[in-house]
């Protein structure tokens, strides 16, 4: 069972007119096993947390550290964070264009793995994977997510998590662009694999339609760049209702 530990995180992007702050001391502790939900404003910097946590070059820690089972996740490379298992699913996943889903699903489970997966049983897991989320079998050999419905970039995010099998998973966004039906089988697929281990799932929404299937242990709110509240799965229903209105942040409603 893994720890990730974030601890008073700030995280600047650089901007025309200097550096802008846009986290501001998160605290955040995710422990194999739970389901955290993180829900705030557009703009409050939800996605600026999984990049940060990620790796992406654009985000520059001023302060704090983010450990994963006592280890400086800051430190590693990108490669290095997949391979110490953690999985960070984006809000708007790449194109890879020329890059076949099957050959770039394997080389991201040799990254992770330290070895390639023998061929055989690799074919054979991938399609096994792929019918449990209703992933048409042609998708294998589609360039990676070019031309890919929302619906399907979603899927794919699950197929990655099925096959790769991370011990922390930051989901962001995973309910965006999705109908009901793409939206209950990316679920199942999510609830799956909870189920299936003592995976720790950071999920990042500005709704609260997917907490009706994925039910978290705790929700967080977030605005201005940290956390501001935490409470049980209630608290997304309270939001459902009420909106981020007494956060201050964002007069927007979250449904
Ligand atoms: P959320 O995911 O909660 O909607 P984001 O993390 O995407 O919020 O954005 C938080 C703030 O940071 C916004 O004001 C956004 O414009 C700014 N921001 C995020 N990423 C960048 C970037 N790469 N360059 C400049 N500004 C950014
Ligand atoms: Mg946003
Ligand atoms: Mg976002």
């Amino acid at each position: 069972m893994s720890t990730l530990e974030i601890k008073d995180l700030h995280v600047s992007v650089a901007a025309e007119d200097g550096a802008k702050e846009i986290l501001r001391g998160v605290d955040l502790t995710i422990r194999g096993g739970e389901t955290h939900a993180i829900m705030g404003p557009n703009g409050s910097g939800k996605s600026t947390l999984a990049y940060a946590i990620a790796g992406h070059p654009k985000y520059e820690i001023t302060g704090g550290e983010v450990l994963l089972d006592g280890e400086d996740v800051l430190a590693m490379s990108v490669d290095e964070r997949a391979r110490a298992g953690l999985f960070l699913a984006m809000q708007y996943p790449v194109e890879v264009p020329g890059v076949s889903m099957a050959n770039f699903l394997r080389s991201a489970a040799t990254a992770v793995r330290g070895e390639a997966p023998k061929l055989r049983t690799w074919v054979k897991e991938v399609k096994g994977a792929m019918s449990e989320l209703d992933i048409d079998p042609d998708f294998a050999d589609r360039s990676v997510n070019e031309g890919f419905s929302g619906g399907e970039k979603k899927r794919h995010e699950v197929l990655q998590l099925s096959l790769l099998k991370p011990k922390i998973a930051v989901l962001d966004e995973t309910d965006s662009g999705l109908d009901v039906d793409a939206l209950r089988v990316v679920s199942q697929g999510v609830n799956r694999y909870r189920a299936a281990g003592d995976v720790g799932v950071l999920l990042i929404t500005h709704y609260t339609r997917i907490l009706k299937y994925i039910t978290p242990d705790v929700v967080h709110v977030f605005a201005g760049g940290r956390i501001v509240e935490s409470g049980g799965a209630d608290l997304a229903n309270e939001l459902e209702e009420n909106g981020y209105v007494k956060y201050g942040a964002g007069a927007e409603a979250a449904s």
